[in-house]
């Protein structure tokens, strides 16, 4: 279904099919994404929770009790042992997971491989603003063996013009410290930097190089076609190509393959015909469940992006199952187990099955709902037009890689997830 045009036809709830298609092995949940705290210590100008279309936040406790977390860990366990699946990503997630404290962080990363762990591989992952890490925190990090995600978007002016805390102080100092704390003890972590557009791209990226990051994910800004229109007066039609056509022309002839470009890479992957590892390229399932603070479920939380309570799909992890979002007559479980049908434009773009419409919430307007292309369109066949000649690799030796691909994976059921980090 990936890949599948948009109409009226196939812009329906998703189909109620779940032990058939589940035999196959791939309408299951494969992250369950924990907003753990409901608020932040940072608010930073761009974030997609608390500053931009939704107000959800509002009315949800500010941390996860823990009844609701016991919930999500069941359905966990529920889910896992009717599908036999091999394993699952618990992230920690918010607004700022840190706030939850270390205590109980402790008791639930416990809480979640003793429950689990008999009957799946569990990977944990925390996704922080960096802020509040300390020796305490990075010892349970360790102890519990949980990867990170640390947002950090470039050098300190850049990063605090924009990620700032409720007294407008940058947040950059307390970052680094906190990722100094990771690279000491080892800790393994990916680095988010949303681009900063307008800025200079080498400055940013030599920034990371000298830090010692090894894996660092170049964000595009969540904007959709009812606001994008300012970004593209002020900064140009392509600003995001620019400013990773530069980095990935850095990485191609004087990196090397120990730093890793997460989204750089994605792209080279898609055009050699491979499957996207990530949302913001390929359409692929994401087959994640976000689980609010009061414990409702939503399917893509940064389609708060677009507009207020659309992310939500009103179904609480103490009442509903994870076999419950399949059967939702939703866009959310159309969305999370097959990929959203693309719009015509997509369909018929050079690019359709490699791009496939870029991030969904990019492609959102009022006006017209999903059955658009990105907001990042231009940028994006900048990008990819790049990729290719760089590579020396053409439409139709995609088309030849991609379709031995696919014959191999018809053969196999550990199809790869897709990664929110
Ligand atoms: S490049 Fe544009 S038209 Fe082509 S698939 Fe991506 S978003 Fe759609």
């Amino acid at each position: 279904m990936r890949g599948s045009c948009y109409s009226e036809h196939n812009w329906r709830p998703a189909r109620k099919f779940f032990m058939a298609e589940n035999s196959q092995h791939q309408k299951h949940i494969t992250q369950v994404i924990l907003k753990v705290a409901s608020r932040c210590n940072l608010n930073c100008s761009y974030c997609y929770v608390y500053n931009m279309a939704d107000s959800t936040w509002r009315g949800r406790p500010a941390l996860m009790p823990d009844d609701v977390f016991e919930a999500a860990i069941t359905r966990t366990l529920q889910q896992c042992s009717a599908t036999g699946q091999d394993r699952i990503l618990i992230a920690f997630h918010g607004g700022e997971p840190c706030l939850i404290g270390s205590e109980r962080f402790d008791f639930w990363c416990g809480r979640a491989r003793a429950l689990l762990g008999d009957v799946v591989k569990v990977n944990l992952a925390m996704q922080t603003n960096g802020t509040l890490l300390d020796s305490r925190w990075i010892d349970l990090l360790r102890k519990h063996r949980v990867s990170v995600g640390i947002s950090m978007d470039g050098p300190k002016e850049i990063h605090d013009a924009v990620r700032r805390d409720h007294r407008q102080q940058g947040s950059y100092d307390q970052v680094e410290r906190g990722l100094r704390l990771l690279q000491e003890s080892e800790i393994p972590y990916g680095v988010g930097c949303v681009i900063p557009l307008g800025a200079d791209p080498l400055t940013v990226h030599r920034h990371f190089l000298r830090l010692g990051c090894k894996q660092v994910t170049y964000l595009m800004p969540h904007f959709t076609h009812d606001t994008i229109g300012p970004i593209h007066q002020r900064f140009g039609p392509t600003p995001c190509a620019d400013f990773l056509i530069p980095i990935f022309d850095h990485w191609w002839f004087e990196g090397t393959m120990d730093f890793q470009i997460n989204n750089l890479k994605d792209v080279a992957r898609v055009i050699m015909g491979g499957q996207s590892h990530s949302e913001a390229i390929g359409n692929g399932p994401p087959r994640y469940v976000f689980i609010e603070a009061d414990g409702e479920m939503e399917g893509l939380d940064n389609l708060r992006a677009c507009g207020d309570g659309l992310a939500r799909i009103k179904l609480n992890v103490r009442t509903s199952n994870f076999f419950d979002l399949l059967r939702t007559e939703t866009m959310h479980s159309q969305a999370i187990f097959e990929g959203m049908p693309l719009c015509p434009t997509c369909c018929n773009c050079r690019e359709g099955k490699t791009c496939a419409g870029g991030h969904l919430s990019h492609r959102y307007s009022v006006a017209s709902g999903f059955n658009n292309p990105s907001v990042w369109c231009a940028d994006l066949l900048k990008l990819f037009t790049h990729v290719r000649e760089r590579m020396h690799v053409s439409l139709e030796e995609t088309e030849q890689f991609r379709n031995i691909r696919l014959a191999r994976d018809a053969t196999r059921h550990d199809i790869q997830p897709v990664y929110v980090f």
